[in-house]
């Protein structure tokens, strides 16, 4: 399961963008690693590189030295919609009669491919198939006709899916976040500037402070001078729906995403998980590093509590938190393996347990999910393989029941291991003792706020877009496209 983009801007007042971005998209790596980008605007044009590869890949010092000007856009991507080539790599940029673009685009549109359609009906000619260009050339025909603000009102009325994006049109930068609020994105104050980012990390980077976050159906405007920015409220809705997976898994702990510091959600979440199904073992450890946060909030919560809720005894320390498994930081993550029979020989690489820690105890091992099951049989096998009396599996969310739709390349149905198997027929799959999922209660009381303002489409199958051949959690359509591009509802 992989997160699919990080989305970066910049408006910077007598200096220049390009370095800037280039350490927040650093800062922003995990979120994608296949291609890395920098759009630059120097008020007269606009510069432009994007390379495959990591961002330490992607750009030499002279790449840096040639993109001009204070303000600008990056991205890093991981592929969803659209191929595996260069053609997606972004941030898009194009000319066009009234000035430049360039578009960093986190999320996934559900509807592109109608859009895609229309415009090409109307003459536009797309070189990708992925859905970011035609954002842009929806809103370069839009700004045609209309000033900025109006023009991407427009083309949000047309849009449906997910999207936090960061735009370049000429040298003004700006911020546009979905309606509901899937993806993240937020404002941060720099010494000299204004930056927008897909999460507070990259902010911290650069010296910033996060100001807030970019709300849902905002419209983000940097001033150019670096003095400030303007607010348009562009589209609301009653509920959001913010990918309730940042918080687990994909964001990195030290972000700030939707007023929650992740690390402390999910210490929350783990705290949670011994509430809701502790188990009384000699010792509970992390699968490294994403599963690290949660089991030390349920190994605090252990140390107050018995399983069954009750205080504990003086004498009782509750479940040890112990560090039993080594990570190897240089193997490929398992996503990329392309057959199942080398992503299995890849979880053997990558973790390496500490014996001492597990001969002859019970074990808790707890990581943020099971996608296909594989990592999870395995990881009991090397536990018990490595004298572990008793392997039991506590995950901080619940099942993974169906795909996401809204740009997190996970799984198909078929190959996630919950869509069509019960939490114990998943037991006995991975051979664990126990196994246990957080509730989706308990993610939106930690998250604090309702489950109906949450994206659970992977965990309940119910999704907050309108997507063909799935059900939807709440009354939502996808916009009539016919006429909106004549006629912008103001
Ligand atoms: S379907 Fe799941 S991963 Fe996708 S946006 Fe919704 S909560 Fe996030």
């Amino acid at each position: 399961m992989t997160e699919k983009c990080g989305v970066v801007g910049v408006s910077l007042d007598g200096r220049e963008a390009a370095r800037p971005l280039y350490y927040a998209l650093y800062a922003l790596q995990h979120r994608g690693q296949e291609s890395a980008g920098i759009v630059t605007h120097d008020g007269f044009q606009q510069h432009s590189h994007v390379e495959m590869g990591l961002v330490g890949e992607a750009f030499e010092e002279d790449d840096l030295d040639v993109l001009k000007g204070g303000a600008g856009i990056g991205h890093v991507r991981y592929p969803t919609a659209g191929s595996v080539d260069s053609s997606c790599a972004q941030p898009f940029s194009v000319s066009f009669k009234s000035g430049s673009l360039g578009l960093s685009h986190n999320g996934n549109l559900v509807n592109a491919d109608e859009i895609r359609e229309e415009l090409a009906a109307l003459g536009h000619a797309f070189t990708s198939d992925g859905d970011t260009e035609v954002i842009a050339h929806d809103l370069a025909r839009n700004l045609l006709e209309e000033d900025l603000v109006r023009a991407v009102k427009r083309t949000m009325q047309r849009i449906h899916g997910s999207y936090a994006l960061t735009i370049c049109h000429d040298d003004t930068v700006i911020g546009v976040r979905d309606p509901v609020g899937n993806r993240p994105l937020c404002i941060g104050e720099l010494e000299d500037g204004y930056m927008l980012a897909s999460e507070s990390a990259a902010i911290d980077t650069l010296d910033g402070e996060l100001v807030r976050d970019v709300r849902p159906g905002e419209l983000v405007v940097l001033q150019a001078d670096g003095d400030g920015f303007d607010s348009y409220q562009l589209l609301e809705r009653e509920q959001t729906a913010h990918c309730f997976f940042e918080h687990v898994y994909f964001a990195r702990p030290d972000s700030i995403v939707d007023e929650t510091l992740v690390y402390e959600a999910r210490r929350s979440l783990g705290r949670k998980l011994w509430e809701e199904s502790g188990v009384e073992t000699d010792v509970v450890m992390p699968v490294p590093d994403s599963g690290r946060a949660f089991a030390s909030g349920y190994a605090d919560a252990a140390s107050e509590t018995t399983a069954d809720g009750e205080s504990r005894a003086e004498n009782d320390d509750g479940v040890e938190f112990a560090e039993g498994l080594m990570k190897n930081r240089y193997v490929g993550r398992t996503f990329i393996m392309p057959t199942q029979d080398e992503r299995e020989r890849a979880v053997r690489l990558k973790l390496n347990p500490i014996k001492s820690t597990i001969e002859g105890k019970t074990v808790t091992v707890i990581d943020d999910s099971i996608v296909r099951g594989t990592t999870s049989t395995q990881l009991v096998q090397l536990l018990k393989d490595c004298g572990a009396e008793e392997v039991h599996v506590r995950i901080g969310a619940p099942e993974i029941v169906a795909p996401c739709y809204m740009g997190i390349d996970m799984a198909t149905r078929e190959e996630l291991i919950a869509s069509d198997k019960t939490t114990d027929e998943i037991r006995e799959t991975i051979d664990a003792d126990s196994l246990a999922y957080l509730s989706t209660e308990a993610i939106a009381e930690v998250l604090g706020t309702k489950r109906i303002d949450l994206c659970l489409g992977c965990v309940t199958g119910e999704y907050p877009f309108d997507i063909d051949g799935e059900a939807t959690d709440r009354d939502v359509t996808r916009p009539d496209l016919g006429g909106k591009t004549l006629h912008a509802d103001d």
